[in-house]
């Protein structure tokens, strides 16, 4: 049975973004990523920073760490990253083993890689990133991946970009018009996220300000803004 590198596992806490905004979950955290994204807050699962405290895990020892961590106080599990779609065939045997027990899967991606357990997630988010992250996305690739999730997923599946700037909110529009009948979540960006104590109002600022460039653009009558909802509460602090 292959492993899963994860780096942390938490809560139960409240999703703080995207399609599940307010749900309890546990976090289930993996290691590696392909990007290096230049505001990334979670650069200890690439970095190398944190190298000491991966776990190579198999799927039934991380379903029976989230048992001993929250007993039955839980039915969401988000795994996140770094980028959870590196690893292949054994999170599609977590993913099943958290249906056999009645608990939901949701998971973060930045959609620079197609995995077919993509299909069986109940709650997909492909975030790519925009020009401020110093990435470029591989938009054949996230076509693909947007074809095949039409096509035979029973995921729901929804789009994130996290906006900084004026140029990051012109590739959230080209994003958002180029796959116009998936959901779209905007979120502003944290642009200091090591800054310690409460940061609630510099990011409240940055919320009204991206409220205001979509209450202006006709192409974005649909598009949802929502903050770091998890951020306001309990600002820089990990593990939350
Ligand atoms: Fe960080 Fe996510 Fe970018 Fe990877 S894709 S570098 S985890 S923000």
């Amino acid at each position: 049975m292959s492993k899963i590198p994860v780096i942390e596992i938490f809560g139960p806490t409240i999703q703080g973004e995207g399609a599940v905004i307010g749900v309890k979950t546990m976090f289930v955290r993996t290691y590696g990523c392909d990007y290096r994204c230049g505001w990334c807050d979670s650069s200890f699962t690439w970095d190398g920073s944190a190298k000491d405290k991966v776990q190579m895990m198999e799927p039934e020892e991380i379903l029976n760490e989230l048992e001993r961590l929250a007993g039955n106080n839980f039915d969401c599990v988000t795994i996140s990253g770094g980028n959870p779609a590196l690893i292949g065939e054994a999170m599609g045997t977590f993913i099943q083993g958290l249906h056999e027990r009645g608990i939901q899967a949701a998971i973060e991606t930045q959609g620079s890689r197609w995995q077919d357990w993509f299909c069986d997630v109940d709650v997909l988010t492909i975030s790519p990133k925009p020009p401020s992250s110093g990435m470029n996305t591989d938009f054949e690739m996230l076509d693909s991946i947007m074809d095949k999730l039409q096509q035979g997923g029973r995921s729901a599946h929804s789009l994130k970009v996290v906006v900084f700037d004026e140029a990051d909110f012109a590739y959230a529009k080209s994003v958002h018009k180029r796959y116009p009948a998936v959901p779209l979540f905007l979120q502003p960006g944290n642009e200091n996220v090591t800054e310690e104590g409460d940061i609630s109002a510099r990011l409240l600022g940055r919320l009204e300000w991206l409220f205001g460039l979509a209450i202006a653009d006709p192409e974005m009558n649909r598009a949802r803004v929502l903050p770091q909802l998890h951020a306001l509460i309990w600002h820089n602090k990990r593990g939350k």
